[in-house]
């Protein structure tokens, strides 16, 4: 059973500015409801951010907009302490018309570079939080078909503000062949409509291990997964993370089962100071230019 995250395991150099300095680390889930995201985030972090809830019936009057949740806690693992924020998105494609379900996600990413903007303008910058989104989980419905128009609209719209995850949730729902094949279709589809996901950056002069590491990574994408928060017992005996069926036991710590831990390695451990990196010095670098063009700066 794992019992910690792995962020504590960075390379020593990054290790040792962040015991000084903590982690804020942005995770933003996006995604129908029902497709397993408060789960998947408990599973990451093995913290209940959220609890059990039940899902709300079609019929039921939850708003008629794309609510904005945003839950923070300090996790702490080997003495290095880590603030993490996940922002939710509960409604996101649950309504009739969902043709500006990204709106307010745009809305909100933009605010938070509008917040650190505005903190780089104060005179004493020592001190910058860092609540912008690092990262951005989008699940895609199991259909084994290809991607659907408001996939496609969500990616478009925020692939240049945020570095886009695409998972395929409840991975558990579809047989191997199944997700192979529908893995090849979405990234087809990304590729058609010229969508720009996070992949791990290749460096020329990196060590055989590392370089193999990525290309793993890589491989996987776009991950299949599958969440659970608790733990069932294995034909073996084994006490693991899973889901449980007629037919035997979906492992989420097993590499050969699903895709969660090579997307938990990506997210906490090989890539989190890549995926920080990016949104500084590319996605927010673009925004906070064009913002300054716009105001004739
Ligand atoms: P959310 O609305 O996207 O936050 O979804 P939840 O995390 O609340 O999960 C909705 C339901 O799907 C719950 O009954 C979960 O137990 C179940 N669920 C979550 N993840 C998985 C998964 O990977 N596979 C399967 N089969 N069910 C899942
Ligand atoms: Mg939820």
């Amino acid at each position: 059973l794992a019992s910690w995250v792995g962020f504590s395991n960075l390379p020593n150099q990054v290790h040792r500015k962040s015991v000084r300095r903590g982690f804020q680390f942005v995770a933003m889930v996006v995604g129908e409801s029902g497709l397993g995201k408060s789960t998947l985030i408990n599973t990451l972090f093995e913290t209940k951010l959220y609890q059990p809830k039940s899902i709300p019936s079609p019929g039921a009057d939850r708003g008629k907009t794309v609510q904005i949740e945003s839950i923070s806690a300090e996790i702490e693992e080997n003495g290095v302490r880590l603030k993490l924020t996940v922002v939710d998105t509960p409604g996101f494609g649950d309504f009739v018309n969902n043709d500006e379900s990204w709106k307010p996600i745009v809305d909100n990413i933009e605010a938070r570079f509008d917040a650190y903007l505005e903190q780089e303008n104060r005179v004493n910058r020592l001190k910058l939080v860092d609540n912008r989104v690092h990262a951005c989980i989008y699940f895609i419905q199991p259909t084994g078909h290809s991607l659907k128009p408001i996939d496609i609209e969500f990616m478009k719209r925020l692939h240049t503000k945020v570095n886009l995850i695409p998972v395929i949730a409840k991975s558990d729902t579809m047989t191997d062949d199944e997700i192979k094949l529908f893995k090849q279709r979405i990234l087809g589809d990304i590729a058609h409509h010229g969508i720009q996901i996070f992949v791990p950056p290749q460096y020329e002069n990196e060590d055989e291990e590392t370089i193999q590491e990525n290309e793993e990574i890589l491989s996987k994408v776009p991950f299949a997964v599958v969440g659970s928060d608790h733990i069932v017992q294995a034909p073996d005996g084994r006490q693991v993370r899973g889901r449980s069926y007629p037919w035997g036991v979906i492992e989420v710590d097993n590499e050969e089962h699903c895709d969660f831990v090579k997307l938990r390695q990506m997210l906490v451990r090989t890539h989190m100071e890549e995926l920080r990196e990016h949104t500084n010095d590319v996605l927010y670098e673009n925004y906070r230019t064009d913002k300054l063009k716009a105001m004739g700066v």
